[in-house]
């Protein structure tokens, strides 16, 4: 069976040696040494200031959203991303309100954002699709001139490079996924970043249900991650240059083999100023019908690709909706992202690819 992605492990001897740390200290969680030590890393690695890591790229998402303040109000957000980013959104009180993405990006549309915005609004909260960047530049402008705050989930952006910094080193506040399925992980986990020390202590204390010790200083919750994740972490972050080094391969080789095909396919190689990091392999059909055949025809030999995202979030029945969008509404029934992460052998890129010149 070849699945959408593989979680790659890093070898056993050297996550076993780091978590022997933890086992020799008899100390697993409660922000560790190697929860420490991670943090430092990871903002070593990406070049921020402020980092947290957490539980789930989950509940960093609720915990930006928390930071705003209370009263209800409208979160505009992108209807192309995963469920759990409107849902922290209806989650924490606040309204999602949809605005369309770019068809070549497939990120929210800041021309649509600007004329979502009302008195309501309260932020803006955007996805970084595939790991491709937002129009940070378009963004951070209407962000200024309305006075919103402009909160990233990048939970797909770990590893791309943009402008020459790390693609999560933007907005007032980033977030990134570890899940196992992410191009990073630490089997479960995430990350929060932000630029400002007080939005930093506010988050920690956010983290740990609101308290140091015995000082209780806000409601909080449990965002807090263990010892045995941070060193699953620890063990694959020296392999991340050489894992997107071959995703770039990979890459090149679907690209490859599909050429000619009737398909829209990311073009990395387009967008001046970036170093994607080749986290997904998405393929736009030219019909929801011709993307459904390929579906079957991989399934019935065991390939089994994964419609993402669909459906398109404005679509679904728990935020009652009104929002158009009718961009996110096409790409999210035409596309299929392509079974895609290292180790897949180019054999099977060939046969995939065999597959889909069949169909179309
Ligand atoms: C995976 C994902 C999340 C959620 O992250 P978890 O770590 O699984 O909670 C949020 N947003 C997007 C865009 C994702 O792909």
């Amino acid at each position: 069976m070849i699945n959408v992605s593989k979680t790659y492990l890093p070898p056993q001897d050297r996550y076993l040696a780091i978590m022997n740390r933890a086992w020799q200290k008899g100390w697993i969680t409660n922000n560790g040494e190697l929860v420490q030590e991670l943090e430092a890393s990871l903002c070593q690695t990406l070049q921020v200031p402020y980092l947290l890591y957490s539980s789930n790229g989950t509940v960093v998402l609720q915990m930006a959203l928390k930071s705003l303040g209370s009263g209800g109000g409208d979160i505009i957000t992108t209807p192309y991303s995963y469920v759990a980013t409107a849902h922290s959104i209806q989650w924490e009180g606040f309204r999602p309100v949809f605005a369309d993405i770019d068809p070549v990006t497939f990120c929210i549309d800041p021309a649509m954002v600007e004329a979502a915005i009302t008195p309501r609004t309260r932020a803006i909260l955007a996805t970084h699709v595939y790991g491709m960047p937002c129009n940070t530049d378009a963004l951070a402008a209407i962000g200024q001139q309305y006075g919103l705050p402009v909160i990233y989930d990048g939970a797909h952006a770990f590893g791309t490079r943009w402008q020459g910094q790390s693609l999560l080193a933007y907005g007032d506040m980033s977030t990134c996924s570890f899940h196992a399925t992410k191009i990073f992980h630490t089997v479960e986990g995430g990350c929060i970043i932000c630029r400002q020390p007080g939005q930093h202590a506010l988050l920690e204390g956010y983290r740990q249900f609101g308290h140091k010790g015995d000082d209780h200083y806000s409601i909080g919750v449990n965002g807090k991650n263990s010892e045995l994740h941070a060193a699953m972490g620890l063990a694959i972050l020296p392999d991340m240059p050489a894992l997107i080094a071959e995703r770039r391969h990979l890459f090149a080789w679907y690209k490859q083999a599909l050429d000619g095909l009737p398909l829209q396919l990311l073009q990395p190689a387009a967008t001046a100023g970036l170093e994607w990091n080749y986290a997904y392999f998405p393929a736009l059909f030219p019909t929801e019908q011709a993307m459904l055949q390929v579906k079957a025809a991989l399934e019935a030999i065991d390939i089994f690709p994964r419609r993402y995202f669909f459906p398109a979030l404005h679509s679904l029945p728990f935020y009652g909706s009104t929002s158009s969008c009718p961009v996110a509404a096409s790409v999210a029934a035409r596309m299929l992202c392509l079974p895609f992460y290292n180790g897949l052998e180019p054999a099977v890129v060939e046969r995939i690819a065999a597959i889909i010149r069949d169909c179309l």
